[in-house]
């Protein structure tokens, strides 16, 4: 659609877009997200990592304290000439009458960086003197292992006893229409590798041996049992067996042990330590020899239905014109990292429908409208 005038934020996105940032590289995405802040006298900080590039930038002083925090990194396009329009081109094409904006990241969330650094900008011109503090925190390893990235920050945060009232994620939450549904919470996530040690023999002669496998299976069939019935926000612990090995490629070799791992998204009934020392009672009951591994990726966090929520509804319904459902659906985002400093942290940005696909795209109005979604919250956090 050449020729047609889009806005800044839709510009900006497109800018962003067209850098092929692929997880953990930043390729100057927060020096460009930077040069729209600078103007205005925003504070800013990097806390390079790990290879990780991280932008803290924030304007204003003390309570209330509102950060906007996204990832300038995407996932990796796939093959590029599946594409209807090139990944890094950011094309806008007219899909029935409405334009759309092509790219990796359009949603996830180029898009909604660009929105918030608009919103943050025309908040700030408007009233230079607003009470409080306002900013964005982008790091550039999201997608990737997270190393140097928000967990790292968010110690340095504490360490500078920067702690934000309140953070918005602009990841996008929405399922079919912009509006329709806020993030208040994650479920955790807890990684086991178990190795179950028996006797490796002759199949002939059993009374020789310890089955490991047999164990495993044993094992797995307890650890499927349920352990919660879910809460008021988050439905059933659930519990995935992901791999598993065991033999020595004969078949008449009972191996000497069988290695598994497995996944459980757990509620706020649970705790890593809940569910590790659940596992333990198991292997113990089964009188099993086994070695147990856990890697946590996160504890579940819930926000409470408090100032954030409430006027992150408002502004919601004041722009969009719809009731967003509060949902604790779907995976884990750095706000797990910002949640434990005692922030009450929300999810709000564009549809999600083609997020990590080939032919990852978001509607231009729909950037614009969550620019004003964003600006109004703005408005409601620091000047109502
Ligand atoms: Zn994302």
């Amino acid at each position: 659609m050449a020729g047609q005038n889009f806005s800044d934020t839709v510009n900006l996105a497109a800018r962003l877009i067209r850098r092929r940032s692929i997880t953990p590289l930043d390729e100057g995405c927060q020096d460009l997200i930077y040069s729209y802040l600078k103007p205005l006298n925003f504070r800013t900080e990097a806390f390079y990592q790990d290879g990780t590039v991280n932008l803290l930038a924030l304007h204003g002083k003390g309570s209330p304290f509102i950060l906007f925090l996204g990832h300038s990194d995407v996932v990796p396009p796939g093959a590029e000439d599946k594409w209807d329009h090139p990944p890094f081109a950011a094309d806008i094409i007219s899909v029935n009458g409405s334009p759309v904006l092509y790219g990796r990241g359009a949603a996830d969330m180029k898009g909604s960086d660009a929105a918030m650094t608009i919103a943050l900008r025309d908040f700030v011109q408007q009233y230079p003197n607003h009470p409080g503090t306002v900013g964005l925190l982008i790091t550039s390893n999201e997608e990737g292992d997270g190393a140097g990235g928000i967990k790292y920050v968010a110690e340095k945060l504490k360490n500078m006893s920067l702690i934000p009232d309140y953070c918005l994620v602009g990841e996008p939450s929405c399922a079919t229409q912009l509006g329709d549904t806020i993030k208040i919470g994650r479920r955790g996530s807890l990684t086991a590798h178990i190795t179950v040690k028996g006797r490796q023999g002759h199949v002939a002669y059993p009374e020789r041996l310890i089955n490991p496998l047999h164990q495993a299976a044993a094992l797995i069939a307890r650890l499927m049992e349920p352990l919660d019935e879910g809460s008021t926000d988050f439905p059933p612990t659930t519990f995935e067996c992901t791999n598993i090995k065991g033999g020595t490629g004969a078949e008449n070799v009972v191996p000497d042990e069988c290695w598994f791992m497995c996944n459980w998204r757990f509620n706020n009934l649970q705790s890593a330590e809940s569910i590790e020392s659940q596992v333990k009672k198991v292997v113990a009951s089964l009188h099993l020899n086994c070695d147990l591994k856990f890697v946590l990726n996160g504890e579940p966090f819930l926000c409470p239905r408090a100032e954030l929520c409430l006027k992150l509804q408002q502004a919601i319904e004041q722009v969009c014109k719809i009731k967003p459902v509060l949902s604790t659906a779907g995976g884990t985002s750095d706000g797990r990292f910002i949640a434990p400093l005692g922030t009450q942290v929300l999810e709000f940005g564009p549809c999600s429908a083609t997020i990590h696909q080939i032919n990852e795209r978001v509607s231009v109005t729909d950037l614009d409208t969550l620019r004003q979604v964003y600006q109004v919250l703005l408005e409601k956090i620091c000047l109502d």
